[in-house]
């Protein structure tokens, strides 16, 4: 397998076997026809870029997506801070067009048109699109790339003065195409922001970013890289604690901005860190070994107790880990989670069935697995009613704890 962005060999330092798709969510009688991918990954000695070394087309993958951003109250709190923050930064106005690439369901330009800005979304699932247009968020069901940015520009006339990308970096295989795309549709003065867990993550157990969607695991010193491949320069990079752990770059054609300090010091940490040398990366087979270990040893010490466990939300990372750590009804009494479109089906691999979390206070099960770890405060604080009778909780990464 070639490098995606620059040509050179791959080298595998993790693989996770074969896995299944973990957003599809099956109905019973898909069960058997359930398909699995190789899932392993791979770092470019080169250009620094961490990828997967086998990619499932995006097409079986995001043209009928079941995640719906809005549902998260943490989430439409972070779009609407976020919508000030970027207006006010970037001086955005009544004129300024904001095109969002993978919209979703349009909860973050809805931040921005009750600002006042022009919106714009593309998203490739055609029916998470229907229901944004329904919601008057005016979004293009189509894959954001090269062709899509001159349809855009050259036939429309449509610039943008903000591209805005969150979770959408890291899930397109022909990613030099896309930076050259995002160069053709952001205007002169422009910037173009991407938010997208960052590869330190790997580094500290959080290896459930890892799965078909995610294409690539960025450091800044990649990005760097590809970014330069487009003319383009980032300009700026924030840390943030979505996912569990992301990086939030700011990106103009070059020249046009003061270059941040931050890009120094983070470049420079990256390589006191190692994140340009294969050896750093074949450190997480050993630590991913350790914490599932952990995580299974009491996962028995609690079934041998005759007490029962259930999971709480099946998120595409959660998936990955009930995969890999061959957890399903074996140690889980039942799993729930909040999203309608996901009750009534079996989860990805495990095949468990999805219920309401209504069943959690009804049945009352000793333990709660937290799979959406990155949020597990939010979740505690929303369970006290749980919690206040007698239930407890696991957080199972970065550290196996009970709460
Ligand atoms: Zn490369």
């Amino acid at each position: 397998m070639k490098c995606r962005s620059c040509d050179s060999a791959i080298i595998e330092f993790f693989s996770l076997g074969q896995m299944p798709l973990v957003n599809s969510f099956l109905k019973k009688e898909k069960i058997v026809a359930e398909k699995k991918y190789d899932l392993s990954v791979g770092f470019c000695s080169e250009c620094y870029l961490v990828q997967l070394i086998n990619t499932v087309p995006p097409e079986e993958l995001f043209r009928n997506y079941i995640y719906f951003s809005s549902t998260s109250k943490f989430f439409l709190e972070h779009c609407k801070k976020l919508a000030e923050e970027l207006t006010k930064r970037l001086k955005l106005n009544k004129e300024s067009l904001v095109l969002e690439i993978a919209s979703n369901d349009g909860a973050q330009l809805q931040a921005f048109k009750d600002l006042g800005i022009k919106i714009l979304g593309v998203d490739p699932a055609v029916n998470i699109a229907e229901v944004a247009n329904k919601k008057g968020i005016s979004t293009m069901a189509e894959f954001f790339n090269y062709d899509f940015a001159q349809k855009l520009t050259r036939e429309k006339g449509i610039q943008a003065d903000l591209i805005f990308g969150a979770n959408v970096l890291a899930h397109v295989p022909e990613i030099v195409d896309f930076v050259k795309g995002v160069k053709l549709a952001l205007k002169a003065t422009g910037t173009a922001v991407f938010e997208f867990p960052y590869l330190k993550g790997l580094m500290e157990k959080k290896f459930d970013t890892i799965y078909h969607e995610h294409v690539f695991y960025y450091s800044l010193i990649a990005l760097i890289n590809l970014f330069k491949k487009a003319d383009l320069e980032i300009y700026d990079v924030e840390m943030t604690p979505m996912q569990g752990g992301s990086l939030k770059i700011f990106i103009s054609h070059p020249n046009n901005f003061k270059i941040s300090e931050n890009i120094e010091s983070l470049v420079s940490e990256e390589l006191k860190s190692g994140f340009d040398k294969i050896e750093t990366y074949r450190k997480i087979n050993e630590q991913v070994k350790v914490l599932k270990n952990e995580l299974i040893d009491l996962l028995k010490k609690i079934k041998a107790e005759g007490k029962t466990i259930a999971a709480y939300s099946a998120p595409a990372k959660g998936n990955i880990l009930l995969n890999y750590f061959g957890v399903n009804n074996n140690y889980l009494d039942f799993i729930v989670d909040k999203s309608e479109a996901k009750q009534g089906l079996y989860t990805p691999g495990t095949h468990l069935l999805v219920y309401s979390p209504e069943k959690i206070l009804k049945d009352k099960p000793d333990y709660l697995l937290i799979l959406c770890w990155n949020i597990a405060t939010e979740i505690v604080e929303q369970l006290k009613e749980y919690q206040e009778t007698g239930g407890k909780f696991i957080v199972p990464i970065p550290e196996v704890k009970v709460i």
